[in-house]
């Protein structure tokens, strides 16, 4: 039920964890995380249950140096909220980690044809789909393969996702749900919404339907799901957070 994104030098897994605070009071049965590290390396934790129960797993284990990442609130819609359904969802390989807010509405047709060609599917979410067709168009790069499979899904979503391919970088997309972009210094965000990132900056950019986001550190590079530069409209958030 709530998203965050970052590229830049800070610690993702602080920014992350911070903007799911924000987002608290959405409402939501699961929280995770996902950072690439600076080496290359995926970093996946998730759990049912509040966001204490995500920190106190976190602080089990070393905190990865890791400058990318993504966190999910979920509000599960298909699949109980368990360990294993929350987000991030991988694919096969773990090379690829996915968020999503909103339904999937034509997973079962996807989730078939997947495992048709081999993929084995850990979860019940509608959300698994994507990681594993993101696999499968990993060779255009993140950002093109996001839009590829934008163009398969129907439904609502909002979508970030990494690739140990290509540190410093989160795609996202969005269609009938909210993604919004925050622009800093040398570093930029993604959110649900505005609170997600109100920590850091107030300088926001709204995505219109059907658009994806392709953030890194140095700058946003939006486009429609075709690939043709989106027009997009960039604005200031003046209420006190
Ligand atoms: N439909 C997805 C799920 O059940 C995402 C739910 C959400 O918006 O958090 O896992």
């Amino acid at each position: 039920c709530g998203i965050v994104g970052y590229a830049g030098r800070r610690p993702a897994l602080e920014v992350a964890v911070e903007g799911l605070g924000r987002l608290e009071y959405r409402g939501y049965d699961s929280a995770g995380i996902a950072l690439v590290g600076d080496g290359g390396a995926l970093t996946v934790e998730k759990r049912a249950g509040k966001l204490a129960n995500l920190r106190s797993a976190l602080a089990g284990r070393p905190a990865p140096r890791a400058t990318t990442g993504i966190g999910h609130t979920r509000w599960a819609t298909h699949g109980a909220p368990t360990d294993r359904n929350a987000h991030p969802h991988t694919d096969c390989r773990e090379r690829i980690a996915v968020i999503h807010n909103g339904i999937i509405e034509n997973f079962a047709v996807l989730r078939a044809e997947l495992e048709g060609e081999g993929h084995k599917l850990l979860s019940e979410t509608d959300t698994e789909v994507v990681a594993h067709l993101l696999e499968e168009f990993a060779a255009d790069g993140l950002a093109e393969a996001m839009r590829r499979v934008c163009r398969r899904l129907e439904g609502a979503f909002t979508l970030l996702a990494v690739s140990v391919d290509e540190p410093g970088v989160v795609v996202g997309a969005r269609r009938n749900s909210p993604l919004v972009v925050g622009r800093g210094d040398g570093e930029n965000f993604l959110g649900s919404d505005v609170a997600a990132f109100i920590a850091y900056t107030r300088d926001a950019v709204e995505l219109g339907q059907d658009q994806v986001v392709e953030l890194r550190p140095s700058g946003v590079t939006i486009t429609d799901f075709s690939g043709a530069p989106a027009g997009t409209r960039d604005y200031h958030v003046d209420w006190d957070a």
